[in-house]
């Protein structure tokens, strides 16, 4: 047995959807959701010696089950099957969904919070109770744990290559990225679970370390609500579902413990409290931000196979700060065969004629910097009539603006790198050859549904502050307002977005906070 598999076996892990009656289970800390926030929480105050109960919704899988086909893992890691999307489905939504969170099929890519970020929480947000330097312990902490380093130049594969090499001939900022690997094969397939366990994910770090120190987990279990009395939560209760994650097993499960502790990501964090019936006024599920992503494909002579080795090793910041008008940043991204199929317009011999060229393409991005500027409010969590989450988000003249400039600027760097074509992913695509051609982009369309708009950096929707009134949660500790016993601890805290990859700004915070929560507990 796998190492993997032998942690999922301890006594310690149940499966819900074997459960062969209703579960009632009592804990001093709930951990609800098992990602980035959630996993930390767990492991950070399960060394302090608490007693920890993780629920997490999606299945506990191990890298045997990471075949690397998009067929069969996609519908097991993302939430809702990779078919999430905004309320006018304008915006695709990618999540995981699996013990591990999204870190499970991350691109590895890890930033510290900029500080200017965390100045602007503070100027403009009353983000209090911390600063940038107090997360620097916590951050060094996980930078060894889990592997982060900065990779080589040698270490670029082709996809990236060409976005670093582009953005340098054009004189702009571009540097190499650091990733959470170790003993990485560059297979490439970061985004449907590691194969090889050299990402160090969630699933192979934290919930173990958790596990290990003593900390129980239920997966196959989604927390449906809160229930509350005056200003403190008294139970959890949730639904057993059956072994495809989809249905219910017809079980119920209920959780009675002191304190709970919310981590399951932006969208789903919100949605569970408004399913609990806690708005805060309003606030809940506000303010929520997606670095709005943009595609730019570019062909090149030469074959760069944008699904092989590993997928972001080079970014470029030149733009992040354009003043009154709103940022942007690059990267690149692994072109799968089925994302590049869905993504480009088109069908029958023209769909069949770029795909033809799929070996000789290169997929990069722009991400859009939301949350800074005063029309840039973000989206709203919203429930389905059946309580599942939907986010509503109307994209400003703001962000069109920077998201047609962004592709402009990939276009730029394209054809600085040698490509012989570039081209958007509107339907019918605009296929530049040259790079006079690069005008044509502003007689475009950049209006929901004219071409594919995404998101992977989901942030927000209970943002901390020291101010009741404008806040969720508080910022010194992430508990919530309103209610004595419950804290957030992950990405939904941020007030804006980051400007960044966000996987090690919520690692960061979340030991930081579950460093505090434990002390509170076990002084
Ligand atoms: C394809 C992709 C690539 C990415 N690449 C990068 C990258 O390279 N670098 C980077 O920094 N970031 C990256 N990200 C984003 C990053 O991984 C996330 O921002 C981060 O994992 C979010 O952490 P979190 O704790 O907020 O939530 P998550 O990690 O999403 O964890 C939340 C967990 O809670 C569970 N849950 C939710 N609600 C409930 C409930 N009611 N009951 C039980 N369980 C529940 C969910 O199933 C999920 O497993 C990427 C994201 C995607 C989709
Ligand atoms: S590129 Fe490296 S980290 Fe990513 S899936 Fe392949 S081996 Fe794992």
């Amino acid at each position: 047995m796998t190492k993997l598999a032998e942690v999922r076996a301890s006594a310690n892990v149940t499966n819900g959807s074997a459960a062969a009656s209703d579960l009632e289970l009592s804990c001093d800390v709930c951990v609800i959701g098992s990602g980035a926030g959630g996993a930390v929480t767990a492991a950070t105050l399960a060394a302090a010696g608490v007693d920890v109960l993780i629920v997490e919704e999606g299945g506990y899988w191990t890298n045997s089950d990471f075949t690397m086909r998009e067929k069969d893992v996609v519908s097991k890691l993302y939430q809702e099957a990779m078919q999430r999307a905004t309320a006018d489905g304008a915006i695709a939504i990618l999540q995981g969904r699996a013990v591990g969170g999204t870190t499970v099929v991350n691109y590895t890519t890890s930033f510290r919070t900029p500080e200017h970020v965390v100045d602007h929480w503070k100027k403009k947000h009353g983000v209090t109770g911390f600063t940038h330097a107090d997360l620097g312990p916590h951050w060094d902490w996980i930078e060894k744990r889990l592997a982060i380093h900065k990779v080589s130049e040698e270490e670029m594969n082709l996809n990236n290559r060409k976005l670093f090499e582009g953005f340098k001939a054009m004189g702009w900022q571009a540097d190499t990225l650091y990733r959470n690997v170790a003993a990485c094969m560059q297979s490439g397939f970061c985004g449907l679970g590691c194969p090889v366990n050299a990402k160090r994910s969630m699933l192979v770090t934290l919930i173990p370390d958790a596990i290990d120190a003593g900390a129980r987990l239920v997966y196959r279990a989604r927390i449906d609500r809160l229930e509350t009395s005056a200003s403190s939560a008294t139970r959890a209760v949730g639904t057993l579902l059956d072994a495809e994650g989809v249905g219910s097993t017809g079980k119920r499960l209920t959780i009675k413990a002191k304190r709970f502790v919310l981590s399951g990501g932006a969208i789903n964090t919100p949605a569970l409290l408004l399913r609990s019936g806690i708005t805060l006024g309003g606030l809940v599920g506000e303010r929520t931000f997606i670095h709005p992503v943009i595609g730019s494909s570019a062909v090149y002579d030469e074959i760069i196979d944008p699904w092989r080795g590993a997928p972001q090793s080079a970014a470029s910041h030149h733009f992040a700060d354009r003043g009154e008008k709103v940022g942007v940043f690059f990267e690149a991204v692994p072109f799968y065969p089925m994302v590049m199929a869905s993504a480009t317009p088109g069908f029958g011999a023209e769909h069949v004629e770029h795909l033809g060229r799929a070996r000789h393409t290169a997929g990069h991005v722009a991400l859009v910097i939301d949350g800074f500027h005063e029309d840039v409010v973000g989206g709203v969590v919203r429930l389905r009539p059946n309580g599942a989450p939907v986010l509503d988000y109307p994209i400003p003249a703001s962000i069109w603006e920077a998201l047609r400039f962004g592709q402009r600027k990939l276009a730029e760097a394209a054809f600085a790198s040698g490509a012989k074509s570039a081209s958007t992913l509107h339907d019918p695509i605009l296929e530049m050859k040259s790079k006079d051609d690069i005008s044509r982009i502003e007689s475009m369309p950049y209006k929901p549904g004219a071409l594919p708009v995404f998101t992977a950096h989901l942030m927000g929707g209970c943002r901390m502050g020291n101010e009741p009134r404008t806040s969720v949660v508080r910022s010194d500790d992430l508990r919530m307002h309103d209610y004595d016993n419950v804290w957030v601890i992950d990405g939904s805290v941020f007030p804006t977005s980051l400007g960044v990859n966000p996987q090690e700004s919520i690692y960061g915070l979340a030991r930081l906070m579950a460093t505090r929560l434990s002390r509170s507990i076990l002084p």
